[in-house]
């Protein structure tokens, strides 16, 4: 073999310009690894899921007639990591050259230019071909510790590919449909949700590979996994989501609800946790799937639906995976190694041992967390807004909450979990991603969800007994950092708010907050 063409597991790019040409001289390895399996503690459905579809695109590639080397946990255990692995490969079948593309992840980037250097064969690394932005032009938009903004981006990369442009204005005339998205789901809309597009790829083999190899996993395991593990499966769901979800995506995008209505019986526990999200993330991230197909498929469809598709769901639809998802790319590459290491309001605690099993009184916390273990998976409010909300306003060491959302998330590769988690969830970079920090009360989950009403907390309390705890912590986080948030214009109106409140109750609601932080682990 000539050459040796290293494909990780989060290259499934069948598009990539290296198939363009097939050689019996080129090797391609696809290879299951200790070292992948437990650089942290992950959702046994993640670690299947991209195993699952790694031997499914081996199995592809071999079928368009490459020359493939798939190679199980049973065939690599004996190489100590990926270097030795790759090492004894180049040996064994003579190759003179070594290629691979480059990680998306600081990690694997450093240890495969380290190891490179460290070989004798000629090597070069590609592009992945994958983004709307190359690696080679990320440092024409970011500059590391600058803080930049989602929307200013985001208009610029709308103008640079013509997305939703009529000449050089924004479709509509307006760059952002927020004001009309973002509602709360009703026990009458429950009828209309639709039900959720699930695979059952058999990954039994998979499984029982973690379990020889003892790879230790969170979370619920799955015979037959749900999530999509080829380009054929991304695109089925894809098209699911434009037919089913696209036209309500917008105006729920937000929402949350536990309510199994027993009159209606409809919305069942599937369409619950999906709700009308297009559960893309995997097979965009694994790159089965790219961005701009699943952009353009969208928008063709908002198009041929003539108007029963508002401009409001597609936009913000755009702007989740043409904004923040090539923005938060820019950011972390901007800004590694150091990234990693920011820790804005010196949190500290440790995260709540509840957070490993969803053991917790509070409704909507043990509805997010159980349904992340059931199904690796929450949508982006349960991320921020209740999961990542009670860690700001708690000051939970930024580092265990990033280990948390690393694992737990069938889709979580560090580049976009850490810009998400550390900054724009936990503002432990200062206001790299995000203008402020979105710590929250109570009141923000009951306006958005239905989990208030069967809580065993109040939340219309805040300092009592029975009181919703988030009400206390987040007046004590807010407290806490009034010289890092007053000037801010956004959290002025909160201060003036506070300071309105008699000094008793603030002091009741201090102590209230001191006690539940005593035993976070029984909250
Ligand atoms: P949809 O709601 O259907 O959105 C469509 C697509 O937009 C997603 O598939 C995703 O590709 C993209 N997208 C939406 N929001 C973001 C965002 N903020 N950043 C990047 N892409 C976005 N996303 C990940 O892919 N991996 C992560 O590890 C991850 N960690 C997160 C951690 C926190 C604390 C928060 C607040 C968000 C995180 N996100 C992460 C972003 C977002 O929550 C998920 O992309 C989304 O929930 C995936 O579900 P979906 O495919 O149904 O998304």
């Amino acid at each position: 073999v000539q050459k040796l063409r290293l494909i990780l597991g989060d290259q499934l790019n069948a598009s990539h310009s290296w198939y363009r040409v097939k050689s019996p001289n080129t090797l391609y390895v696809i290879a299951e690894l200790h070292q992948e399996a437990s650089y942290t503690r992950h959702h046994v459905q993640k670690v299947s899921a991209f195993f699952a579809a790694m031997a499914a695109f081996a199995h592809a590639l071999k079928q368009a007639g490459h020359r493939v080397l798939h190679l199980t946990l049973d065939e690599t255990s004996q190489y100590q990591d990926l270097p030795a692995l790759l090492r004894d490969l180049i040996e064994c079948y003579q190759t003179r050259e070594f290629e691979y593309q480059l990680s998306d992840e600081y990690r694997l980037r450093q240890q495969l230019s380290v190891f490179s250097k460290s070989i004798e064969v000629s090597v070069q690394a590609y592009e992945s071909e994958h983004f709307y932005l190359s690696d080679a032009e990320l440092p024409d938009y970011f500059t590391a510790g600058k803080k930049h903004r989602l929307e200013h981006f985001y208009r610029k990369l709308r103008v640079r590919f013509n997305l939703l442009m009529e000449q050089d204005k924004p479709q509509g005339g307006q760059w952002n449909y927020d004001a009309d998205n973002r509602q709360k789901l009703k026990v009458s809309d429950f009828n209309d949700v639709p039900t959720p597009l699930l695979f059952t790829n058999d990954v039994r083999p998979i499984l029982q590979r973690l379990k020889r190899h003892n790879i230790e996993t969170i979370g619920v395991a799955q015979d037959y996994l749900l999530w999509p593990i080829t380009r054929c499966q991304a695109n089925q769901l894809l098209a699911h989501f434009c037919r089913y979800c696209l036209i309500r995506f917008g105006r729920f995008q937000d929402a949350m609800t536990s309510k199994l209505d027993p009159k209606l019986g409809a919305l069942g526990e599937d369409k619950q946790w999906t709700l009308y999200h297009s559960r893309l993330s995997f097979a965009i991230n694994a790159k089965l799937i790219s961005p701009k197909r699943v952009v353009d498929t969208a928008i063709a469809a908002y198009e041929a639906a003539n108007g029963e598709i508002t401009l409001a769901q597609i936009e913000g639809f755009v702007r989740q995976i043409l904004g923040w998802r090539e923005f938060v790319r820019g950011v972390y590459w901007a800004n590694m190694p150091e990234y990693a290491t920011l820790n804005n309001l010196s949190a500290t605690r440790d995260l709540p041992s509840w957070f490993w099993n969803g053991d917790t009184k509070m409704n909507c916390l043990h509805h997010a967390i159980k349904q992340s273990l059931d199904y690796s998976y929450a949508h982006h409010i349960q991320r921020l807004m209740v999961t990542g909300n009670f860690c700001l306003i708690s000051g939970i060491d930024p580092d265990q909450v990033d280990d948390w959302y690393l694992g737990i998330y069938i889709d979580a590769i560090e580049w976009v979990e850490m810009p998400n988690t550390r900054g724009m969830s936990q503002f432990a970079d200062g206001g790299i991603v995000g203008s402020k920090a979105y710590a929250a009360s109570g009141n923000y989950i009951n306006k958005m969800s239905d989990h208030c009403g069967d809580c065993r907390y109040q939340v219309k309390q805040s300092h009592t007994e029975d009181a919703c705890p988030l009400n206390a912590l987040y007046w004590r986080f807010m407290e806490q950092h009034i010289d890092d948030f007053s000037a801010n214009p956004r959290t002025k109106m909160v201060y003036a708010n506070w300071l309105k409140k008699p000094i008793e109750d603030r002091e009741l609601i201090l102590a209230r907050a001191e006690n539940l932080l005593s035993h976070i682990d029984d909250i």
